[in-house]
């Protein structure tokens, strides 16, 4: 009866669920599946019947566990919150110590802290393992980040590396850490994916309304940048999104999808935690602080609709004739082009670098080690930010592991540098424009800001003993002091 038993299981067939179940079983692991509502285990039967995989289902959460083999290890992609809670609720009274459980959720790290707890105090393993690369990614190849105990993952490791994307240098998978760091980390992988979108939306925007590109010129443009250094998934479907057709056009305009979106964007919170821990974390993580908040505003269709036109009548130039008057002075499109190509890659190492300094931060408050080269190297692959340029953040951490930023790094410094006059062409033209590029001016601020010696903050702590007698450092001479200001003044 042992030789039936399940390699591994896997709980909550929804979307995610079902696809890396598929994933698991066609690699050749025997999995036995489950999920609350029966109808998606029949659904994923029916999806494994016509490839003859070794997949089992099961309708109950005893037979479910029972046909697995101990020690068993068992993936939840259910919900994120309660959801796994009750799941693990269900499950525990017929597993065994041992046995371990595998949160693919994009849950909270804190939760995975406390199942992790309550895990280990019934001797059973847990680990909490941000996925990446949504329905495509986890069918064929996702990126794993397991964070948790050390063991549950050993456990695994060979079904994991055979499961993930695989890249040059090896499976789109590592032992991320203890505790919650697997979470944390792929928190902050979704962090810098809205940085990135939000980048590149502003390219769009500048190319759209300064440069006057169409949809199709666009794709050509995203088709091109995807073949040099912003060669990226992202950048590859952008180009594939300009060139979709209206279907639901009913006059037959001929135009693009895109056109037909509203603009709003939504969210499901990982952004948002990534910048409230950038804050706990005294973190200065700018762009994708301005991404979120430009989802928020992106939000306020009415109120932005309204502000148009209450802000016309204010007396602004409108939009038009500020494009109108722009465009007479001549816009030189190529040079456009080859001037955003440069804004976005050199916005987007700034928000690499505020991402890893955050994830360098909270690894150093929870003693969790992270690797930052190791997992710029398994995004590289099955996540939705890989891009070749993850290769260059990798080398950039081997060469120099303690490198205070990415910006500071000898080969990303020159890059900056070089790119940084074509940067300031962008964002002051589009400032000139009345076009908000709030991500683009985010990173540039910051690098401005981390590149300067000195800053005018002498005057905010003038300011602050001034009114509070908080008292200051000199560049002089070493010790604390306090002036009287307003005696001498
Ligand atoms: P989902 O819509 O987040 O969750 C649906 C699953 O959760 C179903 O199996 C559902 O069971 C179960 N569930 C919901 N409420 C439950 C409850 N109260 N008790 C027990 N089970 C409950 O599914 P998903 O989109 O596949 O995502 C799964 C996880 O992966 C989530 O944490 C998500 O954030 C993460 N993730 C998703 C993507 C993506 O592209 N979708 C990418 C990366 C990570 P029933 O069928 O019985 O309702």
């Amino acid at each position: 009866e042992g030789a039936a038993l399940s390699r591994i299981g896997l709980a909550g067939l929804a979307v995610m669920g079902q696809n890396l179940a598929l994933n698991i079983a066609e690699k050749g692991f025997p999995i036995s599946v489950y999920n609350r509502t029966t109808s998606k285990v029949d659904e994923t039967l029916d999806r494994a019947a016509p490839l003859d995989l070794p997949l089992t289902g099961h309708y109950s959460p005893r037979d479910f566990v029972l046909s697995i083999r101990p020690p068993r290890s068992i993936i939840l992609l259910v919900k994120a919150g309660a959801p796994v809670d009750l799941t693990i609720s269900a499950l525990l009274p017929h597993l065994s110590p041992g046995d371990s459980i595998i949160d693919g959720g994009n849950e909270w790290y804190l939760n995975t802290e406390r199942r992790l707890a309550d895990a280990e105090s019934r001797n059973l393993l847990y680990l909490g393992m941000g996925v990446s690369g949504g329905e495509d990614g986890a069918r064929h190849g996702p990126s794993l980040m397991p964070g948790g105990h050390l063991a549950a993952y050993k456990n695994v490791e060979d079904v994991l590396a055979t499961i993930a994307a695989q890249v040059d240098d090896g499976p789109c998978v590592t032992y991320i850490g203890e505790g919650g760091s697997g979470n944390f980390v792929k928190m902050v992988h979704n962090g810098i994916e809205y940085g990135d979108m939000q980048l590149i939306s502003e390219a769009y925007d500048v190319l759209k309304h300064i440069g006057g590109f169409s949809n199709a010129e666009l794709g050509e443009v995203f088709g091109e940048w995807n073949r040099g250094e912003l060669e990226s998934f992202l950048i590859e479907i952008t180009a594939d999104i300009f060139r979709v057709r209206d279907e639901e056009d009913e006059e037959e305009e001929g135009g693009e999808l895109v056109d037909k979106i509203l603009d709003k964007t939504g969210m499901k919170g990982t952004g948002k935690w990534t910048v409230q821990q950038a804050a706990e974390l005294s973190v200065a993580a700018p762009t994708i602080a301005a991404s979120l908040d430009c989802r928020y505003l992106s939000g306020l269709k009415e109120e932005r609709v309204a502000a148009a036109e209450v802000l016309r009548g204010a007396g602004m130039e409108s939009e038009e004739d500020l494009l109108g008057s722009l465009r007479r002075g001549g816009i030189d499109r190529k040079r456009l082009v080859d001037d955003v190509r440069q804004a976005l890659y050199a916005s987007k190492i700034c928000s690499y670098a505020q991402g890893m300094n955050l994830l360098r931060a909270k690894s150093d408050e929870k003693g969790w080690g992270l690797n930052l080269g190791e997992l710029a190297r398994i995004w590289k692959g099955g996540c939705i930010i890989r891009a070749v340029f993850l290769d260059r953040i990798k080398r950039a951490y081997q060469r120099n592991p303690q490198l205070a930023s990415l910006v500071v790094d000898p080969e990303f410094a020159r890059e900056m540098v070089q790119r940084q006059a074509a940067w300031r062409r962008v964002v002051g033209l589009a400032i000139q424009a009345g076009i908000s590029t709030p991500g683009m001016c985010a990173s540039l601020a910051y690098f401005d800001t981390y590149r300067r010696a000195r800053l005018p903050a002498n005057l905010v702590q003038a300011q602050r003993d001034l009114f509070g007698a908080h008292t200051y450092e000199r560049v002089d001479r070493p010790g604390s002091f306090h002036t009287e200001w307003t005696k001498l003044a």
